[in-house]
């Protein structure tokens, strides 16, 4: 059969693009090709579940415009699908004089950026997470966590659903192009779309070249490690605990992060061996040797040398991993429990440095490694379909509703708006909706009948 789109990797950036271009194009024939016997088995499965606010990046930059929209679209996304999520809040934490100043830096961007944060002295630090230790704190209200992997299945639904086929076990070999049409091949099968999207994660610039295209980057796979803490240490910290970033490093540094389910230390950053191998010790030469005899990958490595051989020593160590946690949170011993693995593919350049352009639409963006589950409902919206915060669409239903007199649509629309106001703080406005969503429901008659409420929003 001849599609009009094929998508190549059913990770979350993959299902969101095919999840994207069928709305924007209904009824188009879209496949999407997946390795793996099952979806999001990479990155999408192996990280903090973190739906980020975007709190560190430049002010105008596409990084933080980006993670600003995306944090909302993903709760959106979230609400409509009934999927739980949690606004529980960042918080991050100062232990001495010179993380205070960088902190003091971080509310500057952070009101450029409009994002919301709140100033805590140590007294209030102590107060709000009693196990926390520190000279000061920078609370971020909106930043949020859900299982990205049943963000996945939730996307998969919306594809499933519109009749696009999604086909699984089809590891994709060659690519080949002609005017009208290009050409996928995995083994015996073959595929023919009007565009290709590949979106194939750690594997993203094989498959560029695979396609024909002439890449200077190449991925560089960081292994980031987590322990989850015994289920005895769920209620240690009621935010995501984070200690004040060093602008000199790449990574955020270890972190307390409060998952779905568990709270988990990390990750850390150390170069791994195998790109996608999760046990500690994989090694897979054909990895290695072409990263290794890429010069990009020396000059990364020798810039941040130091650094590097500390994130090593604490991966073989493991006493030197918590210590770093220690210091704003005495709590957590050697007693972790499980281990968990996920893969940061750094895209480098020739000159070893991270590009600042997508490489690979959207394969990987480099906009947004560190955040990409977070950005991607976001960057793949229409801009003009709907404003900042989203609220164009609910604009257009709501007046559409009024229109046709469809007072049930409305109450369900402004209800809707309401919860996705309270989640990203904007209290009053989400009362004064909850009002109209109150009087709508006297006139029908169900007064009980508010919003729906499918996950909590602190
Ligand atoms: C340790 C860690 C923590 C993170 N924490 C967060 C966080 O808290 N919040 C956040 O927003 N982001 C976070 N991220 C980033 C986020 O997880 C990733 O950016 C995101 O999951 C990337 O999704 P993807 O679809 O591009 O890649 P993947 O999920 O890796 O998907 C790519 C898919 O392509 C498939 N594929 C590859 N080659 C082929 C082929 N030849 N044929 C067919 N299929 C192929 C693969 O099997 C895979 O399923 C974290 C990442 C890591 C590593």
């Amino acid at each position: 059969m001849a599609y009009d789109y094929c998508v190549v990797g059913g990770g979350i950036v993959g299902l969101a693009t095919a999840m994207k271009l069928l709305e924007i194009q209904p009824g188009a024939r879209l496949v999407v090709l997946e390795k793996e016997a099952g979806l999001r088995r990479h990155q999408t499965g192996h990280n903090s579940g973190v739906i980020h606010a975007g709190i560190y990046y430049a002010p105008g930059s596409l990084k933080a415009d980006l993670c600003r929209r995306g944090s909302k679209a993903t709760k959106e996304f979230c609400w409509n699908h009934r999927i739980p999520f949690e606004t529980c809040g960042k918080l991050l934490v100062a232990t001495n004089e010179l993380e205070l100043q960088r902190m003091n830096n971080l509310v500057e961007r952070a009101k450029l950026n409009q994002i919301e944060v709140e100033r805590l002295d140590a007294a209030d630090l102590r107060q709000r997470e009693p196990n926390i230790i520190g000279v000061g704190g920078l609370f971020v209200p909106e930043t949020g966590i859900v299982d990205f992997k049943r963000v996945c299945e939730g996307m998969a639904g919306v594809v499933r659903k519109v009749g696009a086929t999604i086909e699984l076990g089809v590891t994709v070999t060659a690519i080949s192009e002609s005017d009208s049409a290009v050409k996928i091949s995995a083994g015996g099968r073959e595929w023919q779309a009007t565009k290709l999207i590949v979106c194939a994660g750690l594997q993203s610039d094989r498959l560029a070249r695979m396609a024909g295209l002439k890449t200077d980057h190449q991925i560089v796979p960081f292994r980031g490690e987590y322990y989850r803490l015994p289920s005895s240490k769920n209620d240690i910290v009621r935010h995501l605990i984070y200690p004040i970033p060093d602008p000199d490093l790449p990574f955020l540094g270890v972190h307390l992060t409060r998952m779905m389910d568990s709270v988990t230390v990390g990750p850390n950053a150390v170069l791994g061996f195998a790109r996608e191998g999760y046990p500690k010790f994989s090694f897979n030469l054909h990895d290695v040797a072409e990263y290794s005899t890429f010069p990009g990958f020396w000059k990364t490595i020798l810039r941040n040398i130091q650094h590097g051989l500390k994130e090593m020593k604490n991966s073989i160590f493991k006493a030197g991993y918590l210590e770093a946690c220690r210091k704003y949170c005495p709590k957590p011993r050697n007693r972790r429990s499980s281990a968990l693995r996920g893969w940061h593919p750094r895209p480098s350049s020739d000159e070893g440095r991270h590009p600042c352009a997508r490489f690979f639409v959207p394969g990987n963006c480099p906009h947004a490694p560190r955040l990409q589950c977070t950005v991607t409902c976001r960057y793949l919206r229409h801009p003009d379909r709907r404003n900042d915060r989203g609220e164009n669409r609910w604009s257009l239903t709501q007046a559409l509703c009024l229109e046709l007199g469809n007072k049930d649509g409305l109450q369900r629309s402004y209800g809707n708006q309401a919860l996705i106001l309270k989640a990203w703080g904007r209290l009053k406005d989400a009362m004064a909706l909850l009002k109209k969503v109150e009087s709508l429901a006297l006139e029908l008659g169900d007064k009980g009948q508010l919003a729906e409420k499918p996950c909590s929003a602190r």
